[in-house]
């Protein structure tokens, strides 16, 4: 019986380059991203410039995580208190913390068996809660019909920010993710597309939201050494209105990122070709649902989703478990408890989420499994016949009891 035993949480390393930046920014001890010898230009303030080239934006900052540029974003727009922001029920833990963060309330949208939101859902409660921004998370990096979905929220009066933790470099119909709403966050942390342990990134063309994002980060009025950001009149009208909330990024972070940049395309290429091997492997797998990906999503795989649809809760354990005893490390997002980063929107209590039948359903057989680069396409395979037999073999006839299930990370 075959067995698999890389390691599904292991990236790959710094490259040289940013490892050498890394040692460079250490030696002259200038961490902090205004602290500069004169004429210097800071690593992160670099990284700004060089990311919103990537992304065609006008404006980027760099910031301490995800989780903050998401909750800068809400700042920026000024969402009060109370206030309804709209989000997929299918998401990660920082995204409705982003808006608890802000004292309002996260309102969920139905997932549609695609894993993106669910359109009828979001009008529905666009019109219901009279919300004014829509927290769209492009969750493990499936995108919705952006074209569709930029209509509907510019008819309901629904700003945009976009959650490309999972989709730095990837585009819907040509058009970069995080550049159809008003504002896209990324996330630079270990289990992203750029790994600088933690880390955050927010692009923007809106000039009022970006001078008003580098203050709320902790600018300590130093913002003219900001490469990417509005000029000295934006910032002057409003430095005295927008408080600090300190989510700088530093010189060390950025100087690790930098390098990466450039290396997005061919690690996009690579994850691409791991998950074309997994997909065509389990393709016509009886009992297992593949995610169709639309010509018009060019997304980036760095984690491999399926459904059972219909599969009583004991076979997907008793599947998680046989997988796992062959070291395939699968998640499972209808585990009644959270672990790892399975969790889902029944969980997050604070925001006392009403009930979601469709996301119920969908979740209940939702697969979940990382695809570091340091896997090759032989691995993606083998970990394809693994899961294609004991699919097999755990979907029909009885299911025996369950001992344990595996821990997350
Ligand atoms: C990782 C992640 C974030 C935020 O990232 P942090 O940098 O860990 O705060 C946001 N959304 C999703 C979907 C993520 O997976």
């Amino acid at each position: 019986m075959e067995r698999f035993t890389g390691s599904f949480t292991q990236q790959e390393a710094i490259p040289e380059e940013g490892i050498a930046a890394a040692l460079e920014v250490m030696r002259h001890g200038r961490l902090h991203r205004y602290n500069t010898a004169h004429g210097e230009i800071a690593e992160t303030a670099l990284l700004e410039e060089e990311f919103a080239a990537f992304t065609g934006a006008r404006y980027c900052l760099a910031v301490a995580s995800g989780g903050y540029a998401l909750a800068t974003a809400l700042r920026a727009l000024q969402v009060c208190p109370g206030a309804p922001v709209l989000t997929n029920a299918f998401t990660l833990a920082p995204v409705p913390g982003a808006i608890a963060s802000m004292g309002a309330q996260p309102v969920f949208i139905e997932t549609t068996p695609d894993l993106t939101i669910d359109f009828a859902h979001l009008e529905v409660m666009a019109r219901e809660t009279g919300a004014r921004v829509l927290m769209l998370s492009h969750m493990r990096g499936h995108i919705c019909d952006m074209d569709r979905l930029m209509a509907l929220c510019d008819g309901l009066g629904l700003k945009v920010i976009e959650d490309c933790a999972h989709t730095m470099g990837a585009a819907w119909n040509g058009v970069p993710s995080g550049r159809h709403g008003v504002i896209g966050c990324y996330s630079t942390q270990t289990y992203k597309h750029m790994n600088a342990g933690e880390g955050g990134l927010l692009v923007t063309d809106d000039p009022g939201l970006a001078a008003r994002s580098v203050l709320l980060s902790g600018s300590y009025m130093l913002y003219a050494r900001h490469r990417a950001a509005p000029p000295p009149e934006v910032f002057e009208a409003l430095r005295l209105d927008v408080p600090n909330v300190s989510g700088r990024m530093d010189n060390l972070r950025a100087a690790i990122l930098r390098p990466q940049i450039a290396l997005l395309a061919e690690r996009g290429v690579r994850w691409n070709a791991l998950y074309r091997v997994l997909e065509a492997g389990l393709a016509q797998t009886q009992g297992l649902r593949l995610i169709p990906r639309p010509a018009a999503e060019q997304f980036v795989a760095s984690s491999f989703q399926f459904t059972l649809p219909e599969w009583e809760p004991e076979r997907v354990a008793a599947l998680i478990a046989r997988c796992a005893a062959r070291g395939v490390e699968m998640k499972w997002f209808g585990a009644p408890d959270p672990v790892a980063f399975t969790s889902r929107y029944a969980h997050w209590r604070y925001a006392a989420p009403n009930p979601l039948p469709q996301t119920d359903a969908v979740l209940a057989g939702l697969i979940d499994m990382r695809l570091p680069l340091t896997f090759t396409t032989e691995d993606a395979a083998l970990i394809a016949r693994i899961i294609r037999a004991e699919v097999l073999a755990v979907g029909q006839g009885p299911v025996g009891p369950v001992d344990a299930l595996p821990m997350g990370d």
